[in-house]
């Protein structure tokens, strides 16, 4: 596949390019990482997603450094929390995030597909192709690249992610992938970084209300993410 993104010179294939990043970047600071993708690579061409979950506010805080006029896209699933929607709100101001672009679903497909708002109770995978996956597929239209906040320290694919990749049509960044549970504590006590409010109610991850639940003592930080089920991802990185 072709790309017409500046940042791939002519004889080099996305996948290459994505990997020279990867090892020209293995290790670096995530605000060198951040910087590089945003001001070098990728300028008018990327985006940042992000659910203003429990941990959302590190790369929010490292975007608003670099670039705070950086497209930011939240998908507003229209089943969050409303503490979520609130956070989402005063996050953004504080941060002076001037570009945050909250994306719904389709109002014909959801309509037809989840009339009654309660997909999510019969087909969790259809509830985030309808609310997640193609929302954000049509949001990013017209982006290049696009900036995650995945940890290895979440586990299952997380653990062997690299800094840059490319999925066959977009570059992904990943500039916290080394991060540890404890780095991002430190960073928002260093930086006074307001916290999601569900945090100090046992939330460590915040998805949407009918999938998301506290977790216990010693269990992992994604427990509580669609924990009657063998759901580990909700779609919109499949690799
Ligand atoms: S996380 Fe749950 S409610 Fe949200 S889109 Fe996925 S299935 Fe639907």
């Amino acid at each position: 596949m072709t790309t017409h993104l500046a940042v791939v010179p002519a004889a080099e294939t996305p996948e290459d390019c994505a990997r020279r990043l990867a090892r020209e970047f293995h290790g670096a600071d995530a605000e060198a990482i951040l910087d590089h993708a945003i001001r070098h690579a990728f300028t008018e061409e990327i985006a940042l997603v992000s659910s203003f979950g429990a941990e959302s506010a590190v790369l929010l805080h490292l975007a608003s450094r670099v670039d705070p006029s950086v497209p930011v896209v939240f998908l507003d699933t229209q089943k969050h929390f409303a503490q979520t929607l609130s956070y989402r709100r005063k996050l953004a101001s504080k941060l002076g995030l001037t570009d945050v672009r909250d994306i719904r679903p389709d109002g014909g497909e959801a309509a037809e597909i989840d009339p009654h708002g309660d997909l999510w109770r019969r087909d969790t995978d259809a509830c985030c192709d309808l609310r997640k996956v193609r929302p954000l597929k049509t949001a990013l239209d017209g982006f290049g690249a696009w900036v995650t906040g995945r940890k290895a320290f979440h586990g299952g694919e997380r653990v062997s992610l690299p800094a840059f990749e490319w999925n066959g049509k977009h570059f992904k960044v990943n500039p916290l992938v080394s991060w540890s549970r404890d780095d991002v504590a430190s960073y928002m006590e260093l930086h006074e970084i307001p916290q999601h409010p569900l945090v100090e109610q046992g939330y460590p991850s915040i998805g949407c209300w009918p999938c998301t639940r506290p977790v216990g003592d010693g269990e992992d930080v994604r427990a509580g993410r669609w924990s009657s089920s063998d759901k580990a991802e909700c779609g919109i990185h499949v690799r």
